[in-house]
């Protein structure tokens, strides 16, 4: 049986404009691609923080600058945000497959989570979205009715209700294509949130955590691999403190002992903790790995990166 592999892109591998973005996902394709000539089977996920963001401030300038436009909700917004960033990454993975004459097709799916209605988070907004900004921009933004909040130490952002993913509508059509043999690309930005009012899918005004989402959606695919990108080679206990610890693997017993500990950033790395622990704990053998971007082949290969299995 071939290894199946779900990687959640963190922000860093995709840049925070359209230049940048061009150039990540270049060297993001390279690192994707590497995987793929490993022989695995290959679902690949993404943040949109900075683009969900972009979108959204543009959509809004155009419904300040002309009356005729009505702003764009999020969820319209995440969805657009998934065409951007899919179209770019699934060109970039195309070309690199291209260059090492390897022949694999890629495949963008759009994809609504369902949330429930009634879960706590709509009353308590945590996650972050769009540019930092300084102490008083933030202030500006909650006396215009956004609730902001200071993120991991480098500046402040909006912040939106963040429930949890229950049900991937598109499960069905991932699983064809990836059974295909496609690279798929899916899930972009946690997933577009929806409500089922009676059968039809209603947009709500939310992120869906990307992380949390993946985990969900590799433990659906029966993945063998949850692999989380991000801008750290591995997670660590007193993060940023003198007595740093870097992790090389946890047991869920461990990581959920840390977890309540605080030991990880609500909205950063402890929705992957929590993301690791559940595909980890969802069947036999599934094995959770956060690391950088750039280490992720040689993490796959059992050499760096923070492992997390079932324990
Ligand atoms: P992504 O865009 O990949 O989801 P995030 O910024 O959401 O990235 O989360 C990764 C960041 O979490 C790291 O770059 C690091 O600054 C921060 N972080 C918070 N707590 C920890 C921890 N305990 N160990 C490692 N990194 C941590
Ligand atoms: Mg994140």
């Amino acid at each position: 049986m071939k290894q199946k592999i779900v990687i959640a892109l963190g922000g860093n591998a995709l840049g925070n404009n359209v230049d940048k973005q061009r150039e990540a996902v270049d060297r993001t394709a390279g690192v994707i691609v590497d995987l793929a000539e490993l022989g695995m089977d290959i679902i690949v996920t993404h943040g949109n923080g900075p683009q969900v963001g972009m979108i959204q401030r543009a959509m809004d300038g155009l419904a300040l600058r002309e009356p005729e436009y009505r702003p764009v909700t999020l969820p319209f917004s995440v969805a657009m945000s998934q065409g951007y960033i899919g179209i770019d990454l699934q060109n970039a993975i195309k070309y690199e497959l291209l260059r090492r004459n390897m022949d694999r097709k890629v495949s963008t799916i759009l994809s609504q989570i369902e949330v429930d209605p009634e879960d706590p988070a709509f009353r308590n907004p945590t996650k972050p979205i769009g540019h930092f900004m300084t102490r008083e921009e933030a202030e500006q933004m909650e006396r215009e009715g956004h609730s902001c909040r200071e993120d991991s130490g480098r500046g402040w952002r909006v912040v939106v209700p963040s429930p949890m993913p229950v049900r991937i509508r598109e499960l069905a059509t991932i699983r064809t294509l990836v059974d295909a043999g496609h690279i798929v690309i899916t899930c972009g930005g946690g997933g577009i949130p929806v409500i089922s009012d009676h059968g039809r899918l209603v947009g709500v005004s939310a992120v869906i955590d990307k992380d949390r989402t993946s985990s969900l959606l590799a433990s659906k695919l029966g993945a063998d691999y949850l692999l989380i990108l991000t801008a750290v080679e591995k997670a660590a206990i007193h993060f940023g403190k003198p007595d740093q610890q870097w992790l090389d693997s946890l047991t869920t017993t461990q990581a959920e002992r840390y977890m309540a500990a605080g030991e990880f950033a609500k909205g950063s790395m402890l929705p992957k903790i929590e993301a690791a622990v559940s595909f980890a704990k969802s069947g036999e053998g599934r094995k959770a790995l956060i690391t950088s971007l750039e280490k992720a082949k040689e993490g796959i290969q059992g050499h760096t990166g923070t492992r997390i299995t079932a324990g």
